[in-house]
């Protein structure tokens, strides 16, 4: 009941939440205003940031936001690691999520494809689809049959938007293999208006799903604070793409 594989298998899906989780209000709004019965909350505790003096993430801590939520809502955690040692640390987290950056990193694959909970596997900027793919292997290599793929825009020379989303990767991938694949219109959009689009665009092309990182309070979020939308854009979004076929 609810595993996001299987669901992602049978309907379009929405993975949303902010990109860090900053304290326990934050996400109490937000699922107060988003969650319904049930939903797929994602938030990153460990933040691979591009500076060291960037936000890095709330660490354990999330972990014990995340666990007071429960006592109110449901809902299902996705939630990047970046580390090995960081698998002892999340009984919370239902969906492992590996960053673009992590994307080879063979090592985190081999052991979070032992754990036996979905994947979802974020391209890198600056790989192949079939790079993509190889990493998916490495996974179901210690025996992981739960990988979601996502999309989440590369590195170009285009110099319009944060990346440029690569929908024919999804094309492609949805042709040649059978995994679930979902597109993260936030990371490569970068700006609100613009991931507003994408995600429309994403739905209509046939993707399977989109993870989409929406904030109580855009301009003071701690990480990303361009890209995520606020409540009323993410409400205004969630309405339209009723609108939109995904098959
Ligand atoms: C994220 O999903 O919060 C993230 C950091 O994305 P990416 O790994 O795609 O850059
Ligand atoms: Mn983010």
């Amino acid at each position: 009941m609810n595993n996001i594989y299987d669901e992602l298998k049978k309907n379009f899906q929405i993975i949303h939440g902010p990109c860090s989780i900053e304290n326990y209000e934050q996400v109490y709004d937000f699922l107060n205003t988003f969650n319904g019965s049930f939903s797929y909350l994602r938030g990153g505790i460990y933040k691979p940031r591009t500076n060291p003096n960037s936000f890095q993430g709330l660490g354990e801590k999330g972990l014990e936001i995340i666990k007071k939520l429960r006592e109110d809502f449901k809902f299902d955690f996705v939630c990047e690691i970046t580390s090995i040692k960081q698998l002892n640390l999340i009984s919370e987290v239902n969906v492992i999520q590996i960053g673009a950056r992590n994307m080879q990193n063979f090592e985190l694959l081999k052991a979070v494809g032992k754990v036996g909970k979905p994947v979802l596997l974020k391209r890198g900027f600056g790989n192949t689809v079939e790079e993509l793919i190889g990493s998916a292997k490495y996974l179901e290599s210690v025996g992981c049959n739960q990988i979601i793929l996502c999309e989440r825009g590369i590195r170009t020379f285009s110099n319009v938007g944060r990346f440029t989303l690569d929908l024919s990767a999804v094309g492609y991938l949805k042709d040649n293999y059978d995994y679930p694949v979902i597109v993260d219109p936030s990371h490569a959009g970068g700006k609100s208006t613009e991931v507003i689009r994408l995600a429309k665009a994403a739905k209509a092309y046939g993707c399977d799903g989109l993870l989409i990182e929406v904030h109580v309070d855009p301009p003071n979020a701690l990480s990303d604070k361009d890209q995520q939308l606020n409540f009323q854009e993410y409400k205004d979004l969630l309405d339209g793409l009723k609108y939109v076929n995904s098959k």
